[in-house]
């Protein structure tokens, strides 16, 4: 679980999907619109300036989760915290669906940027901003932020949106855990880059940012290396996934929810070893999904 998880509320509720706004979120709003009050006459254009990069962060954080839902994965919960938007997705084990899932978010950045930029010429053509500075200055905070938002999203330094399409990509041509692997050590490297530029700037920000950058780099490297050592595990062809089609990889896998040992249900019909617990429903190791176990038999043709 994310930190941005704790400590958030419930802003709204659009297409069933829960936007959620860390506290924290406020003293850094705070003290961005004080940052931007200079910038304008009177500090209503800083405020809305700020409300604006909020709505565009949320219109990103929204492309990546009815992608993701348009694939057939789940996405619930959208929480905007100091460090940008997190849009909770699980799409399917897919490259393609993982591919557009997270490249959906990116897309916004590039349909709004037009948007924007059309605006401003709206306003100009209609003489809005003859005499009126301030909003001369928002529309180019317009163009600007978006473009800024884009560009650093594309970094391909793993969880930001340019790494993980770089892993998707990667995915087509070296499988699952191989391009996480990959993804993530391009992170890494990416991550001491950003320290070493946030020393160089001395900038806290960007320190921070990169700390977070380098521990989710670092959690999904390790996630990797077990997810690789489980695809090597020779596996039972006469079980298949109900759900993603995978077959159940042989060993003492699966943990028992009764007695919280370690059995592998293909072996003892789902019948705990240890202390005779009867399982109904059997997870997944590839796509983490719960089924009946008798759902697992490869004989069942789906309907
Ligand atoms: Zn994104
Ligand atoms: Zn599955
Ligand atoms: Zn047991």
């Amino acid at each position: 679980m994310l930190p941005a998880q704790q400590g958030s509320f419930r802003l709204f509720r659009f297409k069933r999907i829960d936007v959620h706004v860390h506290w924290s979120w406020f003293i850094i709003a705070m003290y961005s619109v004080s940052q931007r009050v200079p910038n304008y006459t009177t500090p209503a254009w800083a405020v809305l300036e700020y409300v604006m990069l909020f709505v565009t962060v949320t219109l990103h954080e929204f492309g990546h989760a009815l992608a993701c839902r348009q694939v057939g994965g789940t996405a619930n919960q959208i929480v905007l915290w100091p460090l940008g938007g997190v849009a909770y997705v699980a799409p399917p084990q897919r490259a393609g669906a993982t591919l557009w899932s997270i490249a959906a978010g990116p897309l916004v950045n590039v349909v709004l940027l037009p948007v924007f930029i059309g605006l401003g010429w709206a306003c100009r053509w209609a003489g809005l901003l003859e005499n009126n500075p301030d909003f001369v200055h928002f529309l180019r905070a317009l163009v600007v932020m978006d473009l800024s938002l884009l560009v650093f999203n594309l970094l391909p330094i793993y969880p930001l949106d340019g790494g993980q399409i770089l892993r998707s990509l990667l995915w087509y041509w070296c499988g699952r855990a191989r391009s996480l692997q990959v993804a993530t050590i391009i992170g890494l490297i990416g991550g001491v880059g950003l320290v070493a530029l946030a020393v160089w700037d001395q900038s806290i920000w960007l320190g921070v940012i990169a700390y977070f950058l380098l521990s989710q780099s670092w959690g999904s490297f390790r996630a990797a290396g077990a997810l690789r050592k489980l695809e090597q595990l020779p596996r039972r062809p006469e079980f298949k996934c109900p759900v993603c089609h995978a077959l159940p990889p042989r060993g003492a896998l699966w943990v028992c929810p009764s007695c919280k040992a370690a059995f592998d249900p293909f072996a003892t019909a789902a019948v705990c070893p240890h202390c005779q617990h009867a399982n109904d429903t059997t997870m997944c190791p590839n796509c983490h999904e719960a089924r009946p176990h008798r759902s697992w038999d490869a004989s069942i043709v789906d309907a």
